[in-house]
C-alpha cells in the first residue's frame, strides 16, 4: 500500500503528477479494458472532480460516477411539496437552507411560492432558526432540516436549545438522511456496477470510519474516506485502484487529519438524544428503512410533522417528466446522458434537483 500524500503539500503539482501516473499504472493492472468505474458518493467530491478537471483528465482510466451524496438532490419531491404546502399556511415562517429554494417540486419551487408571497426565509445554520423564532414571536417558525450526518447534530442542538429557552413558536421538519443505509441499498443486489467508493469526508468525520466497515465485510466493495482537495481525491482513487488490482476489499481512511475511527462523540450523542432512525424517502432510491432521522417522542413538541399534521403525498411525488435525476443519483447514468442536459435544463433554469446545487452532479458536469 502506498504511503499517504503529505497533507502540507496538497497543492503541490509534482505530487499531483506522481499520483496521476500511479493511477494510470494501477488502472492497467485492474482486469478488463474499460475505465475502472468508481463512485464518488459525496456532492462535494463531485464538485471537486469537475472544478479541478480530474474527471476529464482521468476519463480514459477511471469512470467517476456520482452517488446519492448531495443532500438537496436526494430530497424527494413529495417532501418538497409538503414544505411548499406548509409555507402557504397562515402565520408560518419556513426556514430553509439556500439550495432547497430552487429545487422544482411537482408544481413549482419554494422560490416561486416566495415570489407569490409565501413566507420563506434562508438560513445558513440550524441555530439561525432560533434567532428567527425570537424575532417573529407572532409566527410559527418551522425549520426544514435537510442534510446527512453532517448537519443533523446542528439540528439536534437547535431542538435542545429551543427546549432550554422554552420557545413555543419553533419546530422542525426532519428530512435528515443517513448515508450508510443508502449505500447498503445501492450496492446490494447488484444495483450498481462499481469497483470502489470514495466516501464523504465530512459525514465520516461525524460517523467515524468504522461506520462504513460493512461495505467491505458484507458487500465486498473497497472504499476510501477522502478529503476535499484534488490531491485527496487523487490519493483516494489510487488506493481504490490498488485494492481493485490486488482483489483486496477494505475500508481505508485517507483523511486521517479530520476523520477518526469512532467519529465525533459529542455530535453522535446529541443526535442520539433527539433523533431515532426511521424510514425516509430518497429521490431516485425510494423509501429506505431506517435511513432517516425522526424526532423522538420526548421532543414531540418540536416536531412540525406532529404539530401541523404533515404527511407527504407520496403518490404525487416524483421528478419532472423526462428528468433523470433518479438515475444520476444511483450512478446508473452520467448527466450528459439525460436529453434535457444543457438544452432545457441549465443551472439558470433547472428542471431537476441535480442541476440546482453546485454539489449536484448535473450542475457540476454543466
Ligand atoms: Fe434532471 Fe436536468 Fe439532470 Fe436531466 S440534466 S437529470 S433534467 S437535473
Amino acid at each position: 500500500m502506498g504511503s499517504p500524500l503529505p497533507v502540507n503539500h496538497f497543492s503541490d503539482r509534482r505530487l499531483a503528477a506522481q499520483a496521476m501516473r500511479r493511477i494510470r499504472l494501477l488502472a492497467q493492472k485492474v482486469p478488463g479494458d474499460a475505465p475502472v468505474p468508481v463512485m464518488e458518493v459525496c456532492g462535494t467530491h463531485t464538485h471537486v472532480l469537475g472544478k479541478s478537471g480530474l474527471r476529464e483528465l482521468l476519463s480514459d482510466k477511471v469512470e467517476f460516477r456520482s452517488g446519492p451524496g448531495c443532500p438537496v438532490c436526494v430530497t424527494d419531491s413529495a417532501d418538497l411539496d409538503m414544505l411548499i404546502r406548509l409555507s402557504l399556511q397562515e402565520k408560518i415562517l419556513l426556514a430553509v437552507y439556500g439550495d432547497l429554494l430552487r429545487v422544482p417540486g411537482t408544481e413549482g419551487s419554494l422560490l416561486e411560492q416566495k415570489a407569490m408571497g409565501a413566507r420563506v426565509s434562508l438560513v445558513y445554520s440550524a441555530l439561525d432558526a432560533l434567532t428567527l423564532a425570537r424575532q417573529n414571536e407572532n409566527r410559527q417558525v418551522v425549520f426544514a432540516a435537510t442534510g446527512f450526518e453532517t448537519t443533523a447534530p446542528g439540528t439536534a442542538l437547535l431542538i435542545l436549545e429551543a427546549e432550554a429557552a422554552g420557545l413555543k413558536n419553533l419546530s422542525v421538519i426532519s428530512l435528515h438522511k443517513l448515508m450508510p443505509p443508502a449505500l447498503r441499498l445501492l450496492l446490494s443486489a447488484g444495483r450498481c456496477r462499481i469497483e470502489g467508493l470514495i466516501l464523504p469526508g465530512h459525514v465520516s468525520a461525524v460517523t467515524g470510519r468504522r461506520a462504513f466497515d460493512f461495505l467491505a465485510s458484507e458487500l465486498c466493495c473497497p472504499a476510501v474516506v477522502a478529503g476535499f482537495e484534488p490531491l485527496d481525491v487523487l490519493h483516494a482513487t489510487a488506493l481504490l485502484l490498488e485494492m481493485a488490482a490486488a482483489g483486496r476489499c477494505a475500508v481505508l481512511n485517507a483523511y486521517t487529519r479530520v476523520v477518526g475511527e469512532e467519529g465525533n462523540t459529542a455530535a453522535l450523542e446529541a443526535m442520539a438524544e433527539v433523533f431515532a432512525p426511521e424510514a425516509a424517502l430518497w429521490r431516485g432510491l425510494g423509501e429506505i428503512e431506517a435511513s432517516g432521522l425522526g424526532i423522538k417522542p420526548r421532543y414531540a413538541a418540536f416536531d412540525a410533522k406532529k404539530r401541523f399534521g404533515l404527511v407527504p403525498n407520496r403518490a404525487a411525488g416524483g421528478s419532472r417528466e423526462a428528468c433523470r435525476c433518479g438515475e444520476v443519483l444511483r450512478g446508473a447514468i452520467r448527466p450528459p446522458e439525460c436529453a434535457l442536459f444543457g438544452v432545457k435544463c441549465t443551472p439558470d433554469r433547472p428542471q431537476g434537483a441535480c442541476m440546482v446545487s453546485s454539489e449536484g452532479a448535473c450542475a457540476s458536469y454543466f
